[in-house]
């Protein structure tokens, strides 16, 4: 079971290979196809109930990675949480643990658009590593040595995002207070073959039925 993979029923398994890593993702096309949303019924959903949790599919398109924040954060190696530069050291106040090198993940604020509007999903560490298919320390090796570039601080292999369309998986807080800006984390992303391809296999799967 590589690649890809379809269970018996409603859903679909996608297996992603990154660094010999294997991991997969759980695709339902039916839940898929209940909770698809617009940027704009995401936000009238977020301003109408405050309370509720949520999980949202939303098909958009890149327009601008957001760098006032930055790309990446320094993280904890054991919760990947954002941990304290003291020095030359490395400190998680969660786990109250000391580390001499910094693990870099990717943080990326995403200017996205679909016909509805538009607003920001931010994407975190594997899942952005994944689209961008460069892990962020070789991102960050490379970018420090290109002094050119000083001036734009999104890095030219997170740019590849720019114009390509991607489903979002959005996940809804009920504390989704936005100090800032208004911005969604976006728990999943899917590329747009992706998709296309496991939406073409289950209409293939359900004109199979055999029901005559
Ligand atoms: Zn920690």
């Amino acid at each position: 079971m590589n690649q890809l993979s379809l269970s018996s029923t409603y859903s679909t398994k996608v297996y992603i290979n990154l660094d010999h890593q294997q991991d997969y993702i759980h695709w339902d096309s039916e839940e898929v196809a209940k909770n698809k949303r617009t940027i704009r019924e995401i936000i009238k959903f977020l301003v109408q109930s405050k309370s509720q949790e949520a999980l949202f599919y939303c098909m958009a398109v890149v327009k601008k990675v957001n760098a006032e924040n930055g790309w990446h954060y320094v993280s904890c190696t054991d919760c990947h949480k954002k941990a304290k530069t003291i020095g030359s050291k490395i400190w998680c106040e969660g786990c109250k643990k000391e580390f001499s090198s910094p693990t870099r993940r990717y943080r990326l604020e995403l200017h996205v658009k679909d016909e509805s509007g538009s607003t920001i999903f931010v994407v975190f560490d594997k899942e952005a590593e994944r689209i961008v298919r460069i892990p962020t320390t070789q991102v960050y090796t490379t970018e420090i040595k290109d002094e050119d570039d000083e001036e734009d601080v999104v890095p030219k292999p997170i740019k590849i995002l720019l114009g390509k369309t991607y489903m979002f998986q959005i996940k809804i807080n009920p504390n989704n207070i936005f100090t800032t800006k208004q911005n969604f984390t976006a728990i999943h992303v899917f590329e747009d073959h992706e998709y296309k391809q496991l939406q073409h296999e289950q209409e293939e799967k359900n004109q199979i039925l055999p029901l005559k």
